[in-house]
């Protein structure tokens, strides 16, 4: 089968929004990115265990969260921070999957890794320092799994269309751009959150977008303002981090919100989401 091109005629790239069309539902199982309901994904930085895979997982569902995430490869600044538990925690992945229902999305780092954690992925994960790694992009194209891309902290909105354009030109047509905050002269937060490109996606994509708050935010105590804006601008989810023991969490701790505040922001989203005729 040959990979699918742009329009012949127009020349008008795979992820753009045609006049008129209305936004592409992706679907994960029964989870349905870009309908009226609003996605919560939930779940810690990173897999560090079973019990704390599992257990988190329960929390997520018991509080309105969607689908669960998870680190398996872990994309650290330096080397001799924690890695991730690899094949292992795709497999713990795969367990608290079972126990709570929910499906899970986990980042894949190196193409050569693609096949395998898409053999038991619900979703791929490109992370923000990999939205140029092209042959990574490639080979999650053709695994034929939903992506989840997330947008690099450097990259201009142009940028990253074209990056989703290679997932789609190897056979992918399941996407969802993450907005996950960019770096600006701004400190403040661990990332400046665009939420203007929600607006923008919206226009120029017939994808679905949902908002990473939580590495926006890079605090606890800022990821419940920027995820209710996120719902108000129209953002179709939201990926937070979530952790019951954020002393002891292995990456993010900083952000990793307590498994009760995090169904207060779901509740909170909520409120919004029927504000503007969805629900969550
Ligand atoms: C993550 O989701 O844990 C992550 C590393 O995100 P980002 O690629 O947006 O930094
Ligand atoms: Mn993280």
């Amino acid at each position: 089968m040959s990979a699918p091109q742009p329009d012949k005629i127009t020349g008008t790239p795979l992820v753009s929004r045609q006049d008129g069309q209305t936004t592409t539902v992706v679907p994960v199982g029964d989870v349905l990115f870009g309908g009226e309901k609003v996605i919560i994904i939930g779940g810690p930085c990173a897999v560090e265990g079973r019990d704390q895979i599992t257990r988190l997982a329960a929390e997520v569902a018991s509080k309105g969260g969607t689908m669960l995430r998870g680190g398996a490869w872990k994309p650290r600044t330096s080397p001799y921070s924690f890695q991730g538990l690899g094949v292992e925690g795709l497999e713990l992945l795969a367990m608290a999957r079972k126990s709570s229902g929910l499906p899970f999305v986990t980042e894949v780092l190196d193409p050569r890794d693609v096949e395998t954690v898409a053999e038991v992925a619900d979703m791929l994960q490109i992370g923000s320092r990999s939205v140029q790694n092209f042959p990574l992009l490639r080979e999650a194209g053709a695994s034929g799994k939903p992506v989840l891309l997330k947008r690099g902290m450097m990259t201009t909105i142009d940028e990253w269309l074209n990056a989703a354009e290679y997932v789609l030109a190897s056979g992918g047509k399941d996407l969802v751009f993450c907005e996950r905050g960019i770096r600006t002269f701004e400190p403040a937060m661990r990332n400046t959150l665009d939420l203007g490109s929600i607006a923008v996606l919206r226009e120029r994509t017939h994808l679905p977008v949902i908002v990473d708050p939580s590495h926006a935010a890079g605090s606890r105590r800022y990821v419940e303002t920027l995820a209710r804006a996120a719902v108000a601008a129209g953002a179709d989810g939201l990926l937070i981090e979530t952790h019951d023991d954020p002393g002891h969490a292995l990456s993010d701790a900083e952000q990793s919100l307590m498994p009760a505040d995090f169904g207060s922001i779901v509740d909170s989203c909520r409120a919004i989401a029927q504000a503007i005729g969805r629900d969550l």
